[in-house]
């Protein structure tokens, strides 16, 4: 029998407001404050406290709601939920339940089959915990910097069918997250954790089967790879005649496995009722229309701008707009270079290939691109002139990439302007015929391939330097005319 996947995801993304949810402490780097200094009464859950609601957090969630063209609620309630476990002091984490901030978005990803909609069943805020560090067996240590930072949650419908579509729509939420400054995307630092959950169906069926949801995941390839596993760890068990229970799993990135973390609660066990310390949230609808109106131009829309207003493909396109930072050094770049000169297609190319390669290699973030926007289009515009050729602009980036040179600095320097002199290519090409007589002779006897062997010859002959096109209309020249 062959089985249909059926996957929904839970997100939480902290929001990057100064203070926390509920109270006055800032939100601070878990990795740069030590232990414990962000906290007041009412994080670490004391008596006769009262929580205060942040309005940035709402406005925040709200902007997150509307990007994902959610309806907002203009009333909705907190609600309790209580557990217990040491990195929630209050016994109680205060969340949104029944009516949460907002319901029935949408995100448009993109697939190998093209568009697909996901829809987003509800956004609502609530607060983090603290966070514990186990040492061995025995002991374990509490910081409370983290309880009560603002989060919001983000589920979608089970509307997923395949590990590659839940990583293109975390990898397009990430990034609307980012567009709007709400959270930094930090998937490993825990400031986006996102939670698939995943059960099997016999193909064709239209009920559902039991759920497994994974958590830990802290990259999209992580993501997608706990997916692909889960689904065939099930796969397996539904063949072998057993059954999947509905548990709780972690990610084990060392043994690329999912392994159990715990049995599932049920709602019952959390015994949600409406938070008894705080109103209802009502928002002024002007409000809401004004941060509608403030919404920035949001990748899938500057992706569409960016295919009709430059030329680019539409992957072009999509890769570029995926960091905020690239798209906005991309459209710099473009406005630097002089009218017509040069197509921003081939800016495009030398973005997502040679300058990508050079910051993955080491390890630079888009917003601390070395290399200027109008040095990278007066690179590619000595390239697209002819003035150097392509692999000599590589090794230009690459320095300028080191250095923070100019590009125009380091031909000069290196003497890597190209040549197009036709007497001088003429007088390489025949020069380099008459070294390899055998090599032409074959090449008169049929034998077409022998053409590039000579072009490499005499592009090396050159150093690189000379202009490719007419080295090979002047070989075609030569060879013909003999
Ligand atoms: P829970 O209360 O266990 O968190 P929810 O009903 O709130 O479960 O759903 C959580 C997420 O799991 C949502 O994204 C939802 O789309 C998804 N989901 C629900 N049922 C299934 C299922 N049978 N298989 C896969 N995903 C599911
Ligand atoms: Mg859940
Ligand atoms: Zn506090």
């Amino acid at each position: 029998m062959s089985y249909e996947a059926i996957i929904g995801l839970e997100v939480h993304a902290e929001l990057a407001t100064q203070s926390k949810m509920f109270c006055g402490c800032p939100v601070v780097d878990p990795e740069q404050a030590a232990p414990n200094t962000a906290v007041c009464p009412v994080c670490a859950g004391m008596p006769g406290t009262l929580p205060v609601v942040n309005a940035a957090a709402v406005g925040y969630g709200v902007r997150v709601a509307l990007a994902l063209g959610c309806e907002v609620n203009l009333r909705s309630l907190f609600a309790r939920k209580n557990y217990f476990y040491p990195d929630l002091p209050k016994g109680y984490q205060i969340s949104q339940y029944e009516q949460p901030l907002a319901r029935n978005g949408r995100l448009v990803i993109q697939t190998a089959a093209g568009e697909k909609v996901i829809r987003i069943r509800r956004v609502h805020l609530e607060e983090d915990t603290g966070k514990l560090t186990h040492f061995g067996e025995d002991r374990t240590l509490v910081d409370l910097n983290r309880a009560g930072v603002p989060l919001l949650e983000i589920v979608t419908e089970p509307d997923f069918r395949a590990p590659e579509e839940v990583r293109r729509y975390a990898q397009a939420l990430r990034a609307i997250l980012r567009y709007l400054g709400v959270n930094s995307g930090d998937l490993q630092k825990g400031a986006l954790r996102i939670e698939p959950n995943i059960s099997l169906r016999p193909a064709g069926s239209q009920t559902f089967g039991t759920k497994v949801e994974i958590k830990n995941l802290n990259s999209f390839h992580a993501l997608e790879r706990a997916v692909a596993y889960e689904i065939e760890r099930q796969t397996k068990l539904l063949e072998a005649g057993e059954t999947v229970q509905q548990v709780t799993m972690g990610w084990d990135e060392t043994r690329q496995m999912t392994v159990l973390q715990r049995v599932k609660e049920g709602e019952d066990d959390y015994r949600y009722f409406p938070e008894p310390d705080l109103p209802p949230l009502v928002l002024e609808p002007a409000w809401v229309e004004r941060l509608r109106a403030s919404l920035p131009e949001l990748p899938e829309r500057r992706a569409r701008r960016f295919v009709e207003q430059y030329g680019l493909t539409e992957y072009a396109a999509s890769v570029l707009v995926e960091e905020k930072a690239v798209a906005e050094y991309f459209e710099e770049a473009v406005r630097s270079l002089s009218a017509g000169a040069v197509a921003p297609r081939a800016l495009a190319n030398w973005i997502s290939g040679d300058l990508f390669g050079l910051m993955n290699q080491a390890g630079v973030s888009a917003e601390h691109i070395p290399v200027p926007a109008a040095e990278l289009a007066a690179l590619v515009s000595l390239v697209e002139s002819g003035q150097i050729n392509p692999r000599g602009g590589r090794e230009v980036l690459a320095e300028m990439f080191q250095s923070g040179r100019g590009a125009a600095e380091i031909v000069r320097q290196r003497g890597l302007e190209q040549v197009s002199d036709a007497d001088f290519i003429a007088r390489l090409v025949s020069e380099t015929l008459a070294e390899y007589p055998g090599e032409v002779a074959s090449f008169r006897a049929g034998k077409a391939a022998v053409l590039n062997w000579l072009f490499g010859q005499v592009m090396r002959k050159s150093q690189g330097r000379a202009n490719p096109q007419i080295v090979r209309q002047e070989l075609e020249k030569q060879l013909g005319g003999r």
